[in-house]
């Protein structure tokens, strides 16, 4: 770097917190310290700890770039290109659906129920977008093994990236598959995250502007995948296996009487932080 013309970095975060802020952007300071931690390469606790922290001409061009991009409502995530999911970093592009913390109540779903963390669990991720949910699982049992499946080549590419930069290759495959379409296994887990919004339903516009409206959109009514895997789970199920599917506001009825229709057993219907039934959790009748 140039040191003559760099210029402290923190002169720059007051003016970019206040922008977003007055954007309307929660957390304006916390995300412009993640917006110039990016800028210049370096972590979100460096741009605290150092304040010696420089910017060279290129660099602040690039800071005024995307502080503008995050005015103008594209996600953080998407500037950055990774949003952080179960203590883990992913990477996520235009062609995946961001993480939701949300989402976190499957993991702690699955746990619930396979509290033996040794064991080497078949884990079958259905829809695996940037691989969040079956990677997290790895990560909580070293001893398992996973398939994600997913119909867009682009996202199954990004969750082969974060398999790799995270770990977990040699625990893990990824297939380009509609739903269950190439699989003849059976698994101790199935867990899915599939599209639920329904046409008239309303969504936020960082979300319909910047997440792939494959990930996010269920059909007519919402329920369209559901339709789809439900009837798979008994024909890819283990015997002792439990299968776990995120739904929508409002979902968790509806899918627990399309899974009872299947002669599936509900297990549990899980609430997320906000009191909201987020998972229903089902297997097979024992007999
Ligand atoms: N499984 C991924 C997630 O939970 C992707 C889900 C999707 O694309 N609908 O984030």
């Amino acid at each position: 770097m140039n040191v003559s013309n760099a210029i402290n970095a923190s002169a720059f975060l007051k003016p970019s917190a206040e922008k977003l802020m007055t954007a309307g952007i929660d957390n304006p300071w916390r995300e412009s310290r993640l917006l110039l931690a990016h800028v210049v390469g370096q972590s979100y606790e460096a741009i605290f700890s150092d304040p010696q922290l420089t910017l060279t001409e290129e660099q602040i061009k690039h800071f005024s770039n995307v502080c503008e991009r995050r005015v103008q409502r594209e996600p953080l995530s998407k500037i950055i290109g990774q949003r952080e999911f179960w203590g883990l970093e992913f990477k996520v592009t235009k062609d995946t659906l961001d993480p939701r913390p949300d989402s976190e109540t499957l993991i702690e779903a699955v746990i619930s129920n396979f509290p033996n963390r040794a064991q080497p669990l078949k884990i079958l991720d259905l829809g695996t977008g940037s691989g969040c949910l079956l990677l997290s699982l790895l990560s909580e049992y070293p001893n398992a093994w996973g398939v994600g499946v997913d119909k867009s080549e682009a996202a199954i590419y990004i969750a082969r990236y974060n398999a790799k930069v995270l770990g977990f290759e040699d625990q893990c495959a990824f297939a380009l598959s509609d739903w269950t379409q190439t699989l003849l296994d059976k698994f101790d887990v199935i867990i899915s995250n599939p599209p639920y919004i329904g046409k008239t339903e309303s969504i936020g516009v960082e979300t319909f502007d910047y997440d792939p409206h494959q990930a996010l959109f269920g059909g007519e009514d919402g329920f369209d995948c559901y339709r789809q895997i439900i009837p798979q789970l008994p024909h890819f199920l283990d015997p002792k296996g439990m299968a776990f599917l995120e739904v929508g506001k409002g979902q968790a009825a509806k899918v627990c009487e399309m899974a009872s229709n299947q002669k599936l057993n509900i297990i549990d219907v899980y609430k997320d932080l906000a009191q909201i039934e987020r998972v229903v959790g089902v297997n097979l009748f024992s007999s």
